[in-house]
Formats: C-alpha cells, sequence, structure tokens
C-alpha cells in the first residue's frame, strides 16, 4: 500500500469498501495520426504513409489502491524504445514505428520513475492488468518482477499467431523470464448487469475490480469495471476507444476490427444504461484525469498522480 504511514490512515477511514483510490498516471506524450483517432474511409497503410495530420494522445496507466494491494491497469511504455536502435526486433516494425506513432518520452517516463512520483516504489505493486499486449501497455512489466501480470487467456493466445509484431506485440518485451504472467478465462455469470457480454473475471472477488472481455482493438482486449461505495462507477476501456465520447458516437478509430469493436461499443452502452453515471475512461484520452475526478470525487492533480 502507500509508503507514507500518514496517507495510509487517511485513505483508510474516508470510503467503505475495498477501493481506497484510482490515481490516472502518465508515461509519456505521443502523437497519432488523425486518422488513426478518429477513423478513416482509407485503409491504414494509406494514412500511415500519406496522412498529414497528426494528433497528441497522453500514454496513462492506472493505479488502483486495494485493501489487499497495489493494482495496476497497463503499464506505461518504455521509453528505452526510442533510445535503443533494437529495441524492435524486425527492422520493418523499426521503419513502421515512427510512420504510426511520434513518441515524446523522458526517461522519467517508465514505470518505476512515474510510481516514484506518486509516492509509491515499484516493488509495492501487487498485480498489474493488462488490457491488451501492446508495446505501450506492457512497457513496465520488467520493473515489477514480483507483480501477477494478468491477461486474457485470447490475448496470450495472439502470441502464438504467425508474426505477432505486424501487430505491435512484441513477444521479445512480454516474454521475459522475470514476468509472473497469469492468462485469465471469463466465467459464465447470471448477474443481468453484465448481460451480452462473454462472462466476467472478478480480481478480488469483491466485485469492486470486474474485468469484461472488449475485443476489437486486439482480440483478446479486456475492460475493467471498478465499483466502490461513495464513487459512480468507472470502465477503464484501455484502447478500446482512444477517446469516450467517441464510443458513445459509435465512431471506430482506424485501428482494429470495426465490427467487432462496434459489437463491443454496443456492449459498453448497454452496460452504462444499467449503470447510470458510468464513466468510460480510455487510455489515450486526454479526458481520463477529468472523468476518474468526477467519479471519485476527488481532484487527481493532473498528469502528477497525486493521492487524493
Ligand atoms: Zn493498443
Amino acid at each position: 500500500m502507500a509508503n507514507d504511514q500518514t496517507e495510509r490512515f487517511v485513505s483508510n477511514i474516508v470510503p467503505e469498501g475495498p477501493i481506497t483510490s484510482l490515481r490516472v498516471l502518465v508515461s509519456g506524450q505521443a502523437e497519432q495520426h488523425r486518422e488513426h483517432r478518429y477513423g478513416s474511409r482509407f485503409p491504414q497503410l494509406f494514412w500511415v504513409f500519406f496522412g498529414q495530420s497528426w494528433v497528441p494522445l497522453p500514454l496513462h496507466f492506472f493505479l488502483v489502491e486495494h485493501r489487499e494491494g497495489l493494482v495496476l491497469f497497463d503499464t506505461g511504455i518504455d521509453p528505452a524504445i526510442t533510445r535503443s536502435k533494437t529495441y524492435i526486433r524486425q527492422a520493418i516494425g523499426r521503419f513502421l514505428l515512427p510512420r504510426i506513432f511520434r513518441l515524446h518520452l523522458e526517461e522519467t517516463d517508465r514505470i518505476d520513475h512515474v510510481l516514484a512520483g506518486a509516492g509509491v516504489a515499484a516493488s509495492d505493486i501487487r498485480m498489474a492488468v493488462i488490457s491488451h499486449l501492446h508495446f505501450d501497455h506492457v512497457g513496465g512489466i520488467a520493473q515489477i518482477p514480483q507483480a501477477e501480470l494478468l491477461v486474457s487467456d485470447r490475448e496470450w493466445a495472439i502470441l502464438s499467431e504467425p508474426h505477432p509484431e505486424r501487430d505491435w506485440i512484441l513477444r521479445e518485451h512480454i516474454e521475459i523470464p522475470s514476468a509472473k504472467w497469469r492468462q485469465i478465462s471469463f466465467a459464465p455469470t447470471d448477474d443481468p448487469l453484465f448481460d451480452g457480454f462473454d462472462g466476467i473475471h472478478d480480481v478480488a472477488g469483491d466485485g469492486s475490480m470486474v474485468l469484461l472481455p472488449t475485443p476489437g482493438h486486439t482480440p483478446g482486449s479486456i475492460s475493467m469495471l471498478i465499483r466502490q461505495a461513495g464513487w459512480a462507477p468507472i470502465l477503464l476501456v484501455g484502447d478500446l476507444t482512444y477517446d469516450a465520447a467517441l464510443l458513445e458516437q459509435e465512431t471506430v478509430p482506424g485501428t482494429g476490427d470495426r465490427e467487432t469493436l462496434l459489437a463491443s461499443f454496443a456492449k459498453v452502452r448497454r452496460l452504462k444504461e444499467k449503470l447510470p453515471g458510468l464513466e468510460i475512461v480510455a487510455s489515450h484520452d486526454f479526458a481520463a484525469e477529468d472523468a476518474v475526478a468526477r467519479a471519485t470525487g476527488h481532484a487527481t492533480n493532473k498528469g502528477k498522480g497525486v493521492a487524493p
């Protein structure tokens, strides 16, 4: 839990329930093509090479302070990707990366530095839920070797398919000896709240962090529903959308499987109908911090992730 004894005491007496804080952390800034974020009539390779309009995006990950330990949702990017010429093993990947993302990273954007800035030691992280295996979501796993890494079995299966690196799933930074991966499958539920989803996975067994399959961006992408007494419910959706407003408008991004994305969008919208006030929080959405602040009633101290 938090390093600071005073903070821990204060946190524990505020809300009832297993979660005491949710922090939005930033692992650097980047730019992407407008067509990537907002969708395009043209195929991906067209805008990768000919797109002229770049838009900024933040690289977020999330820290949940749960009674049983600190849980991350994703782990950010490793800034070594811009420093090391061999971070991406395949030449085609090294060629394509700057044509898809302009990365603006500092050494301090690595997860251990970001967590330290939030007053948390990387060695105190107990678990990380990985929304999907893209390099900008698994970039911190080497810094948290003690943590259990939860990934959907469907997402993990991509590693056995030909050329996962062509979809920006870099095996050499995922299958590292120190990583404690645990594949999860989704169990059926008769809770009508989750009608339409192909099962759920209750991370802590108390309903406070429920994983839901939300494929489309990648085949095994997952979202995490956070419920805590006194807060509005929050759905961390990873890269299902780059912007929560676009999901509500049924605008799919320029990457991923369009039909699967639309089906997942519909499930999320149905969930929101049943959970009024649900805040949908996307990893690359500048609105993420405000949405979490609205739901939790705490200022998140933009970009710094300081505890409420
Ligand atoms: Zn992604």
